[in-house]
């Protein structure tokens, strides 16, 4: 079989008007970090002339945080990115959830799975293959010929082998990535032992769901955009363009997040905090009175930066 073509082949205009999004997890307020991925989406919406979505992606419920929706929501209407549409909540779209799982099982691309973490992670110990900590832990497939009498947890999604599994993807900044799905991660879950829905799944049904044209989101997620872009194959789906915008470190070089000490943005100022974010994303500083004038300016400017990378040429 000849290797899978690449999901997109330019980085010109998108294919249809272009609607982006921000998909914040309400596990909390928004911080430093978060803020440069809702203005980085809102700046290229806006430099495309586009429309800018939100979605509350509050489908992991137990890290939810009440009223963290309604503080993002405050948060980002002081630096006036206001959505062009009413937010979606995952927690409305259960039923789009539950048909995508159910086409793919009629398609015999999803199978229920019994085992725990530890038992994949017995199964690598056994093999004496150690995974590091900070890469995922690959499943080895245990449950691809049946459950054995064990009961079901999990679904997962079959990945076939290489090459399908090899995914080669364009990212509008970071340029041609690779990925062998099945090797990085292997068959992975769609539908979670504590009947929660993966985020892989939920995120693929409602970019599609939402007539999502490009996905501008944090660099932590571009190892993500792979899986994404099975899924979308496997279910028919458009695959978006993508761009995966610079994130910003905690002072020990990890991502910045509540985990490792965030603090919730203070919007007494808002200019400066758009300031801090745009410098994140390569904008010069914008002396600007207002928001609306801050805004405006960094339009403009994010325009030429994303020029520069439609310019830049690939190896
Ligand atoms: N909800 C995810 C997060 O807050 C973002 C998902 C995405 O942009 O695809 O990290």
């Amino acid at each position: 079989m000849a290797a899978p073509a690449p999901a997109r082949d330019a980085d010109g205009p998108p294919r249809a008007p272009y609607r982006g999004r921000f998909a914040p997890s309400p596990t909390g307020p928004l911080h430093a970090g978060s803020l440069v991925a809702a203005l980085g989406s809102w700046l290229d919406a806006r430099a495309h002339g586009g429309r800018w979505l939100l979605r509350i992606e509050d489908i992991d419920t137990p890290r939810c945080v009440p009223g963290a929706e309604a503080a993002i929501l405050g948060q980002l209407a002081a630096c006036g990115l206001v959505a062009d549409e009413p937010p979606w909540r995952q927690s409305e779209r259960v039923p789009a959830y539950a048909a995508a799982l159910q086409a793919l099982r009629a398609a015999g691309r999803a199978y229920p799975c019994a085992c725990a973490r530890r038992d994949v992670e017995a199964h690598w110990a056994a093999l004496g293959v150690h995974w590091p900590a900070e890469a995922e832990t690959p499943y080895p497939g245990t449950c691809r010929g049946g459950l054995q009498g064990r009961p079901a947890r999990a679904w997962r999604l079959r990945v076939d082998e290489a090459p399908a599994s090899r995914l080669r993807w364009h990212d509008r900044r970071l340029g041609w990535r690779q990925q062998d799905v099945a090797q990085a991660v292997g068959d992975f879950v769609l539908r979670r032992a504590d009947g929660l829905w993966a985020y892989q799944l939920a995120v693929v049904v409602d970019d599609a769901a939402q007539g999502i044209t490009d996905v501008v989101r944090g660099e932590d997620l571009a190892d993500n955009t792979p899986r994404q872009i099975l899924l979308q194959r496997a279910l028919g789906l458009p695959v978006p363009r993508y761009l995966h915008l610079p994130l910003v470190r905690s002072a020990d070089g990890r991502k910045l997040s509540k985990q490792t000490g965030a603090q919730a943005l203070a919007l007494g100022d808002p200019v400066a905090a758009l300031q801090a974010a745009g410098a994140v994303l390569g904008l010069p500083r914008i002396e600007a009175g207002t928001v609306g004038d801050w805004l405006g300016a960094a339009t403009r400017a994010w325009a030429g930066i994303i020029a520069a990378f439609a310019n830049r040429s690939d190896p």
